[in-house]
């Protein structure tokens, strides 16, 4: 048994964002992952040679100065050349029925690129932009602006994207162009906070940035800069009990029956899982326990990673291809049978897209219960049905993307798919969604779980308790940590390193 100051469950961006925050406070960490490799859903992989992504194709706020860079930077987990800029003049490429809307990084750049499109909608467009500015500035994990009006950022939380933007503007092409990022984390428009997709869009539009070497570069140095600073990080350690005497969590047992000590406990698993390993969860409220078993998730995804030849894409562009621009339609839960409302499209951004070669994933809206008849099949010998299913479901994306960019599926020289059955196995999320438990205004702000816990010794963090995606799961993290080791003086040393960037 070893005792440490913070034991951190699970190594996703979240658990090593608070192991190399911790441990450079002088902490002794260690971290505790179920994996044979660490990173969540960091995770990158090799098929067929290429190098793939699971959850990191971009990122945003980037730039030196910006948020998430300054965090990196901060943790001592920055390297310029593990990042790539994309494409200025247009990073991200929606295409809708009616036509093609390309957004470049900046927002005078971005708002005049939608007034050349939307020429009458000027005035809506610049409100737009100017209410995700100013919103953005209220989140002091964010802005690191420890005084920064939480009243007005816990407003923004229980404010839903489509009361916003309606009053804006009443041309629906317009509303789905505002709605169409929230096909990245899977919340319907009408449940989005606006908090939170005001994050969104500012970090990309400021900052937009893809991985050179995919996200377990990005691991690798957290995982050196940890241990660096006295840290430890074991794989293959399965949490699957946490002890608790009294008040507090006295032991955390893994699979293989190790047990660890430590002053604080640090989980950054689904609520569903975390307070569902407590040997006694008797300080927690009948209404409470109801509350994180009824949690709805943000839903499941199928992709398709493929390499093609003869394909005329940029690899510093993402592609949302979209079947319609009618936003009440837009988010509407497809069947398999239809064709997905949104596919997203990333390239790598690896020199492997050299000598016309391009090499990419496709996602889109596949929900668990599509798969769950197989949940109980072995990853790698799932029978002929599921394969057959897969298949028809690889036909249906590259379809959707075939109105948008007819021969693609001639161009295709080698692919493979996953399933959130994928995800369940690599990454033991609940119902093997990528995004976490369901981002919407009930479960977000004042009214999201944690960071504490009536177990005095046991905080959460990651995507499941602020925002979903790296820098919302990295950045719930200083809210945990701040618990610890105090979150004001820690946001002052960011903001300082931010405007000396
Ligand atoms: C397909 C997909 C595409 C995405 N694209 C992007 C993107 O382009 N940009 C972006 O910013 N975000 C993206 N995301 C979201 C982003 O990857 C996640 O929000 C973020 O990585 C979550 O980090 P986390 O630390 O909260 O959780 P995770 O990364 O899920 O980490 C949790 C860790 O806990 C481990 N674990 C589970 N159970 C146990 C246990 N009992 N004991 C010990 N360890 C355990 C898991 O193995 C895992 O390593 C994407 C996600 C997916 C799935």
């Amino acid at each position: 048994m070893s005792h440490h100051d913070a034991l951190i469950i699970g190594s996703g961006i979240s658990g090593l964002t608070s192991a190399a925050l911790l441990s450079k406070k002088g902490k002794s960490v260690l971290v505790l992952e179920a994996y044979s490799r660490p990173g969540g859903y960091m995770h990158s992989f090799r098929r067929f040679g290429e190098l793939f992504d699971t959850g990191a194709h971009y990122v945003g706020s980037m730039c030196p100065g910006q948020p998430f860079h300054t965090l990196l930077n901060y943790l001592g987990v920055y390297k310029p050349e593990a990042f790539v800029p994309l494409n200025p003049d247009g990073f991200d490429v929606f295409h809708f029925p009616e036509g093609t809307i390309r957004l470049p990084m900046g927002f005078d750049r971005a708002a005049q690129e939608l007034a050349s499109h939307f020429p009458s909608e000027t005035a809506a467009i610049k409100s737009y932009f100017d209410l995700i500015q100013k919103t953005v500035a209220h989140f002091p994990t964010y802005s690191f602006d420890g005084d920064a009006d939480m009243t007005r950022s816990l407003e923004a939380l229980q404010t839903p994207l489509t009361q916003v933007v309606e009053p804006l503007t009443q041309n629906p092409r317009l509303q789905a162009l505002f709605y169409a990022y929230c096909g990245l984390h899977g919340v319907r428009p009408e449940d989005t906070p606006f908090g939170l997709h005001a994050i969104v869009v500012d970090s990309l539009i400021r900052g937009p940035m893809g991985f050179s070497k995919g996200g377990d570069d990005l691991t690798k140095t957290f995982v050196e800069r940890i241990e660096a600073q006295g840290g430890r990080v074991l794989m293959n350690r399965k949490v699957v009990s946490l002890v608790v005497n009294g008040d507090n969590v006295s032991e955390v047992v893994t699979e293989k029956g190790e047990r660890f000590t430590a002053d604080w406990v640090i989980s950054s698993l689904h609520p569903k899982t975390t307070f569902g390993l407590l040997t006694d969860d008797s300080r927690l409220t009948g209404l409470f326990k109801d509350r994180v078993r009824q949690l709805p998730e943000s839903g499941g995804m199928y992709a398709v990673y493929a390499r093609a030849q003869g394909l005329d894409w940029d690899p510093l562009q993402n592609h949302y291809f979209f079947d319609t621009s009618d936003p009440k339609e837009m988010f509407r839960e497809r069947g398999p049978d239809e064709i997905p409302a949104m596919v997203f499209a990333s390239l790598s951004r690896t020199s492997s897209n050299e000598g016309g070669k391009k090499v990419f994933s496709l996602h889109s809206a596949s929900p668990y219960k599509w798969f769950e008849r197989w949940k109980d099949t072995k990853y790698g010998k799932r029978p002929d049905d599921y394969k057959a299913f897969k298949d028809k479901l690889t036909a249906r994306v590259f379809a959707a993307v075939e109105r948008y960019e007819p021969g693609l599926a001639a161009k295709i020289e080698s692919q493979v798919s996953s399933s959130p059955l994928s995800n369940l196995h690599f990454n033991g999320s609940i119902e093997g969604s990528g995004y976490g438990l369901y981002h919407s205004i009930q479960n977000t702000g004042a009214r999201a779980i944690g960071p504490r816990t009536k177990i005095l010794n046991l905080l959460v963090t990651g995507q499941n308790y602020l925002f979903p995606g790296l820098l919302g799961a990295s950045i719930s993290s200083l809210r945990t940590c701040g618990h610890i080791i105090g979150i004001k003086p820690v946001l002052e040393e960011l903001k300082e390193l931010g405007e000396r960037s």
